[in-house]
């Protein structure tokens, strides 16, 4: 066995690529029925943009077959990390499959460096605490606007994504938050580091992890709840993979709903008479198994007809912006959102919907790129839009 540099935070996943993966292709296609799944295979259509050859080119370059050139950039970064491959490999290490990957991309950034303008995801990070550059929002304004404690219960951590370029969806889960009294406030957050994980870029991870966790615990909140798919894949899992567990109850925002609903704590009230598909994010869907608790929300929604694309749940085709695309591959990440807007008119539906500000702003900006006639909405600001009763 070749020996790989204890410091790696993916070691033990690289070490899978030895003796697990069979080739067998199993990964190319959604298991059984032979749908598209792989965004990046099936644009480049070689091997190395595959989940099986990525596995080789970790093989290769660990026993020093394969030399790091640049040449390796873009079949290491071209994927969205959507983990399509995960659901569709049958071998023992198919739940890895995403880690492997995240793992080759910390040992290319030490080698090679990463794709086009990704390291932006770090430098904008250290400069403002968002991959998108903007001042930072410490929430201060946003807590006196909606008169939030200093300590509470609850902590609603907004994301970088709704914060700085989906307000809707913050201000509606804001808003919702508020009508149905949960004792919440905010913190000056930093990016949950998401987007440095995805693209191997793991300098400043830990030190973000902690400083989150201890505005949390300065806050004195034992719950959290994101509307954001990423935050909380990495809230979950993330944080305590890389050694900071903690030990808060994460939760998505659709899960609170979904409590709320059960507890008959709240009930909706007004109709919404539209016909709406559900795309599941990857970070809600493959990578954290939630595929039932949205669409029993939107069927309590009165009026709303809810229908479903031909690939959907764990087959469901990926939006386009994960796993550093968006930044690294801008053209290439509205191509995928485009198959997954034409899939969605296949149904009748007017409105696609979503659980994450990530999946809204790709989508979205393919619709107005290709001009593909299409109202792009969060759950929260479906929400948002009717009648909802609160009960004591
Ligand atoms: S990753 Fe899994 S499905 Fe793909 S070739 Fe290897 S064993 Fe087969
Ligand atoms: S994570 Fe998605 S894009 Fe990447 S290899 Fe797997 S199926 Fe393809």
């Amino acid at each position: 066995m070749v020996e790989i540099d204890e410091n790696l935070i993916g070691k033990d996943v690289l070490e899978m690529a030895f003796d697990r993966c069979i080739k067998c292709s199993t990964c190319k296609y959604s298991y059984k029925d032979f749908e598209k799944s792989c965004p990046s295979g099936e644009k480049f259509l070689f091997e190395s943009y595959w989940a099986s050859g990525r596995i080789r080119i970790i093989r290769g370059v660990l026993n020093g077959d394969l030399e790091w050139t640049k040449d390796l950039i873009d079949p290491i970064f071209a994927c969205t990390t959507c983990g399509a491959c995960m659901d569709s490999c049958q071998a023992p290490h198919a739940d890895y499959i995403v880690e492997m990957i995240e793992a080759l991309r910390e040992l290319a950034v030490k080698n090679i460096g990463s794709a086009e303008n990704q390291k932006f995801l770090v430098t904008r990070c250290e400069e403002s605490c968002n991959p998108y550059g903007e001042p930072n929002s410490d929430n201060v304004e946003l807590k006196k606007e909606y008169t939030l404690p200093d300590k509470a219960e609850w902590i609603y951590f907004i994301g970088c994504t709704s914060n700085y370029r989906q307000k809707s969806i913050r201000d509606s889960t804001l808003r919702f938050l508020k009508k149905t009294g949960i004792d919440f406030t905010l913190i000056d957050e930093h990016c949950c580091t998401s987007p440095m994980i995805r693209t191997g870029q793991l300098s400043i991870v830990d030190e973000y992890m902690k400083y989150n966790i201890e505005q949390i615990k300065n806050a004195g909140a034992t719950k959290v709840i994101t509307s954001c798919a990423g935050c909380y894949k990495t809230l979950t899992k993330d944080f305590e993979r890389f050694g900071n567990d903690s030990e808060f109850e994460i939760y998505h925002s659709l899960e609170l709903v979904k409590k709320l609903l059960d507890e008959k704590k709240i009930e909706f009230k007004s109709e919404y008479n539209k016909t709406v598909t559900y795309h599941d994010p990857c970070h809600l869907g493959r990578h954290m198994g939630i595929y039932e608790l949205p669409r029993e929300i939107y069927r309590q929604i009165p009026g709303l007809n809810l229908v479903e694309m031909k690939r959907n749940r764990n087959f469901a085709w990926c939006c386009g912006a994960g796993g550093g695309v968006k930044i690294g591959y801008p053209d290439w990440a509205l191509e995928i959102s485009k198959e997954r807007l034409e899939e969605a008119k296949e149904t009748g539906a007017t409105v696609i919907t979503s659980t994450c500000p990530f999946c809204k702003t790709n989508l979205s900006d393919a619709s107005v790129h290709y001009n593909i006639d299409f109202q792009v909405l969060d759950l929260m600001e479906i929400l948002d839009q009717i009648d909802i009763n609160v009960l004591s």
